[in-house]
């Protein structure tokens, strides 16, 4: 036991080693999972004498899990069913609110956070897109959940009309095409993914806003709902990492990451370098060694052909 901690700070220093989250120890040591901000405080500043609760995969490309909130459009309608709004009734644009974003296999205490509070009267979302470009610029690959029709293009458009340039080309994986092309669940909802298959973070509710409220309460400067954001958007990304390494074993056309480092060993899209031989795959008229992750499960092959000439040779192909 380390003297210099608290009966508290010991308490939650093993429970995350044992691989709680900090919204969990705050339930179970502090009692109520609103204490999660203390938890975090002494994890930023090491005052539980251990760097991360996550180990840190550096052999990983740089892959960034982010995900936007964004603002209504303010406009001018004649009653509440069935309103068909022109262009000449919006009052003024729609614009980002807030964004969180991790690099995969940082840290918990790594999310990084921004949004609006204090200056969203001035619909200026500079701040926010400054910080995009950059982690945009310097990823390559993203992770998002529907980002393909909806967070990529949001910014994108946010971008061009505020005079940037385009970022560094990334691959883009989304949660939402892989659970569409693989899955037959009941819903492809972040929220319905991540309480079912999710075990350390799920995707949370609005706590103190419900619905539209807390953009309401945003629009308005609400530091409380501000708050409500940060959280909700922080759970949004650390639930859609947990997610993505639950379910990325399963996509049969994941990009590869062992195309963005020198290092001559593989890594698993799920950061794992330990893969064993598990069989062969066939394509067309050639057989390769087959391998499969020990740590998620997913399955590669290698690039040279097993069979000898002669084998090759006599094979016969379908027509047509
Ligand atoms: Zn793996």
């Amino acid at each position: 036991m380390n003297k210099n901690l608290t009966e508290d700070q010991q308490a939650v220093k093993e429970l995350l080693e044992q691989g709680a989250s900090i919204r969990e120890a705050a339930r179970v040591v502090l009692e109520r999972s609103s204490k999660e901000s203390t938890i975090r405080y002494w994890v930023a500043n090491g005052l539980l004498g251990t760097p991360s609760t996550a180990v840190t995969k550096t052999h990983l490309p740089k892959v960034l899990v982010f995900d936007l909130e964004t603002s209504p459009l303010k406009s001018y309608t004649w009653g509440l069913w069935q309103q068909n709004v022109g262009l000449n009734m919006i009052e003024s644009e729609w614009f980002i609110l807030s964004y969180a974003a991790k690099w995969l296999g940082s840290a918990e205490d790594e999310v990084m956070y921004k949004d609006l509070r204090g200056i969203v009267s001035k619909e200026d979302d500079t701040i926010i897109l400054d910080d995009m470009w950059k982690l945009l610029d310097e990823a390559d690959l993203v992770i998002t959940q529907n980002g393909k029709k909806f967070d990529v293009k949001k910014i994108n458009a946010r971008f061009v009309m505020n005079g940037y340039k385009p970022p560094s080309p990334y691959k883009h994986i989304d949660t939402l095409q892989i659970a569409k092309a693989v899955f037959g669940f009941t819903s492809n909802r972040l929220e319905w993914m991540t309480d079912k298959l999710c075990v350390k973070y799920k995707k949370q509710k609005h706590a103190n806003f419900s619905g539209f409220d807390l953009w309401a309460a945003m629009m308005k400067d609400n530091i409380e709902a501000w708050d409500e954001c940060c959280t909700y958007n922080t759970y949004d990304v650390l639930s859609l990492e947990e997610l993505y390494l639950k379910i990325a074993a399963w996509d049969n056309k994941h990009p590869n990451f062992n195309l963005y480092s020198e290092e001559e060993k593989h890594t698993c899209r799920c950061g794992s370098h330990r893969v064993v031989e598990d069989g062969f795959a066939y394509t067309g008229v050639s057989k390769f060694q087959q391998y499969r992750c020990i740590d998620c499960g997913a399955h590669t092959r290698g690039r040279i052909n097993l069979f000898t000439k002669g084998k090759t040779k006599s094979l016969h192909m379908n027509i047509g």
